[in-house]
């Protein structure tokens, strides 16, 4: 079994060491794993403990990694949930190449530079702009953030969803399908991040998605369940690998210094 998206207490909002991490997954039988904690670079985030990680604490994480290898019969990825802004890709990108990660997994957070993927800034965008207005948006910045090239995997691709009221795919479905052929053409993965299960019954992205991805020829998957507490490790990975296989995906990556690895859906 795989999970390529861990957040450990390095989050304020996340708890759990690393090492706590390595049992239950040794323990439920996982063989890939990988940490990817938040690294946002942008004004918002100046100060705000849990999406910004200092020197001292990546040295700490990529050391933890290495020791934990030699400790638990698991390959485990040194990683970074590393959000991507327009205005800061520079500095994004200098970010990226600076630490000896394994995987970057690259999201986009924020829309008009609010959170959408947080309840109360989510809803006072979506109050202020529109729906519509939001997705086209956050659409946008995902597509400039996938051709930026600085990421290995694209994750929850479509949480523009979580705090949004249900919108029909035909209002989104073309901007999302242009950053589907964005990925395919990159040669980047795309995540399932089967955290979508708890808040809109799904991954992110949506089953048509995957499909789409599929038909292009898409074949680089990750997946992670993008947990922020040990006991919901596994939560939705059985689930998130169903809806994979149904689509036809057999294998899906996990990455060794920035290059894919295809292992077998279990
Ligand atoms: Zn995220
Ligand atoms: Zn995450």
């Amino acid at each position: 079994m795989i999970n390529y998206h861990i957040h450990t207490n390095v989050s304020i909002d996340a708890s759990g060491t690393m090492e706590d991490y390595c049992k239950v997954a040794a323990e439920q039988g996982f063989k890939y794993i990988c940490f990817t904690n938040h690294m946002e670079i942008d004004d918002i985030a100046v100060g705000i403990l849990d999406y910004v990680q200092s020197n001292e604490t990546l040295e700490k994480t990529h050391n933890d990694v290495l020791r934990l290898r030699d400790e638990y019969d698991l390959d485990i990825g040194f990683g970074v949930e590393l959000g991507y802004t327009e205005k800061y890709e520079d500095e994004i990108r200098d970010f990226s190449k600076k630490w000896p990660f394994d995987f970057v997994l690259g999201t986009v957070h924020k829309v008009f530079g609010h959170e959408v993927s947080d309840y109360g800034p989510a809803q006072k965008t979506f109050s202020k702009y529109g729906l519509e207005t939001v997705y086209k948006e956050y659409f946008r910045v995902l597509k400039n953030a996938i051709n930026s090239g600085i990421f290995d995997s694209i994750g929850h691709f479509d949480v523009v969803r979580k705090y949004s009221a249900p919108v029909d795919f035909s209002v989104y479905g073309k901007d999302a399908i242009e950053c589907v052929k964005s990925i395919a053409k990159q040669g980047i993965a795309l995540e399932a991040n089967t955290n979508g299960f708890i808040w809109v019954g799904d991954n992110f992205p949506s089953e048509n998605i995957f499909k789409s991805a599929f038909d292009m020829g898409i074949r680089k998957l990750t997946i992670g369940s993008d947990c922020h507490e040990p006991k919901f490790f596994d939560l939705g990975l059985d689930r998130g690998f169903r809806v994979l296989k149904l689509v036809g995906f057999k294998q899906v990556c996990v990455f060794k210094d920035r290059k894919a690895r295809f292992v077998d859906i279990p």
